[in-house]
């Protein structure tokens, strides 16, 4: 009769909801074939990079970081280190003691940077940073003393020496006017010389991967290789000086900063992007910039969550189709939340709390389901993408080697991947799969970036000084 036609009316409305939320979920997941075909392009685009000729229009750019020793245990002295560019800026202390290794010792203090000092003008920034430096002088008891610093810089830098780094462009949430095309360690001492009051003795700018990758290199002699997936994602790698035809020499290895946060900037991901990735671009700090790192690292993946929720709801498929003000704020969905929802045995109540500490206080049980499935989907791909581009580092690696099989250690730090529950695991899988000759150990880095900045430096002055420092 009547109420019969009804319930399948509803039930087929219900059907077809969940059909229509299937599909637009389907658009963010990918296949093996395409995870295969993210690796290929990322080995070419590596290719590129390193070769003169195509350098200057790849989107990959293989930056050499002119570090080629690792730590031999031997360093030792007082180091001061910077570290700038992830979730917070941090000023430290490094005592680096010889003889055992992993004899590191270190004080440190975390400054905030307001976003209006991070997108002021540079002078305002680089003051900033000095202003730090002398607060952590001052609390340390050290002003006057010279120590050796090393400045980790966790953007894009155009290096032809340890000691300079031209910046590239800004990432992230960086967007300081006047420093894109200089030197940023020139930028710094400028700021020092403007307040006068004390010197530093400048060896070392770093990326984050490499002092990841040289923290967990003191401990390990197998790693070659520092992954960051944090606020932005980027990896390093020991790469033959022969591959290398921006630096002169055929001898020994040098490690080479990927930057593939930018691959896809030339297109290489636009069969991979969805609706939702555009949105998140377009709305960024650097449209058409870091395309590959916006689908990947916690700066983006909220607002990828964020913007697919935006759609269902609007598509009536979510919060009964009612858009709330929050869901319309950038920024709300922080990575935190994405790492604590998508939390095993986290009962739907909880989930629900935390959408009502998001301000989505209307929301059902079966919204709760959804907006998880929403989060898995998203740092799913996530991971894969990661694992894709990973796989093209080490087979890179194994085959420039000659070995059928390649052992290898990757020193990691970034929130994300040390948060989420499934991050790290979806990730490995990924390689394990589309590199199989290739036996990946990870090793999570404590303060890699920082502690990882002091023993570049430490290694220099042993070098400079023929050990005797
Ligand atoms: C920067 C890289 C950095 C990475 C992780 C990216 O946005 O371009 O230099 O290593 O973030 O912090
Ligand atoms: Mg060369």
């Amino acid at each position: 009769g009547k109420g019969a036609a009804m319930v399948t009316a509803v039930a087929y409305r219900l059907a077809a909801q969940h059909a229509e939320r299937q599909r637009i979920l389907d658009t963010l997941r990918l296949s093996r074939a395409q995870l295969l075909e993210v690796k290929n392009r990322m080995s070419e685009e590596m290719v590129r990079g390193l070769t003169k000729q195509t350098h200057e229009q790849a989107s990959v750019k293989m930056l050499p970081t002119y570090v080629r020793s690792t730590p031999d245990g031997t360093e030792h002295g007082d180091y001061l280190a910077l570290d700038l560019g992830g979730s917070s800026f941090r000023v430290l202390l490094v005592k680096v003691r010889s003889g055992k290794r992993c004899n590191v010792d270190m004080h440190h203090k975390i400054y905030s940077i307001p976003q209006e000092t991070m997108q002021g003008t540079g002078e305002e920034l680089f003051n900033h940073i000095v202003d730090c430096i002398a607060d952590f002088l001052e609390y340390m008891g050290m002003k006057g003393a010279s120590l050796p610093l090393g400045f980790t810089f966790s953007f894009p830098c155009d290096q032809s020496r340890l000691d300079q780094g031209i910046l590239l462009k800004w990432t992230k949430g960086f967007k300081a006017s006047g420093c894109e095309g200089q030197d940023v360690v020139t930028l710094l001492k400028d700021a020092v010389r403007r307040r006068q009051e004390f010197d530093l003795n400048f060896v070392a700018v770093v990326n984050d991967t490499v002092g990841t990758m040289m923290t967990c290199g003191y401990e390990d002699p197998k790693c070659e290789v520092g992954l960051i997936v944090g606020t932005g994602t980027n990896v390093c790698y020991m790469e033959e000086m022969q591959n290398i035809e921006l630096v002169e020499g055929e001898d020994g290895r040098m490690c080479v900063n990927i930057e593939w946060g930018a691959f896809g900037d030339s297109g290489e991901l636009d069969d991979y992007c969805t609706q939702f990735d555009h949105t998140v671009d377009e709305c960024s700090n650097n449209p058409g910039k870091q395309r590959y790192e916006k689908m990947i690292s916690g700066m983006y993946l909220g607002e990828i969550v964020r913007n697919v929720l935006i759609d269902f709801t609007a598509k009536g498929l979510l919060f009964r189709g009612k858009l709330s003000p929050r869901l319309k704020t950038r920024g709300i969905f922080e990575t935190k939340f994405l790492s604590q929802i998508e939390k095993d045995r986290l009962a739907m109540r909880q989930v629900r709390s935390i959408l009502q500490h998001l301000g989505l206080t209307k929301s059902t049980c079966e919204d709760s389901v959804l907006v998880k499935e929403v989060c898995s989907v998203v740092a799913r791909r996530a991971a894969q993408l990661c694992g894709a581009g990973l796989a093209a580092v080490v087979e890179k690696m194994r085959q420039n080697r000659n070995l059928n099989q390649l052992s290898v250690t990757v020193g990691v730090d970034g929130t994300l991947y040390k948060t989420h529950p499934h991050f790290a695991s979806i990730m490995q899988e990924t390689l394990q799969d589309l590199a199989p000759q290739c036996q990946v150990t990870f090793h999570k880095s404590e303060d890699g970036s920082g502690k990882g900045a002091a023993l570049i430096t430490a290694v220099a002055c042993r070098v400079k000084s023929g050990g005797q420092h």
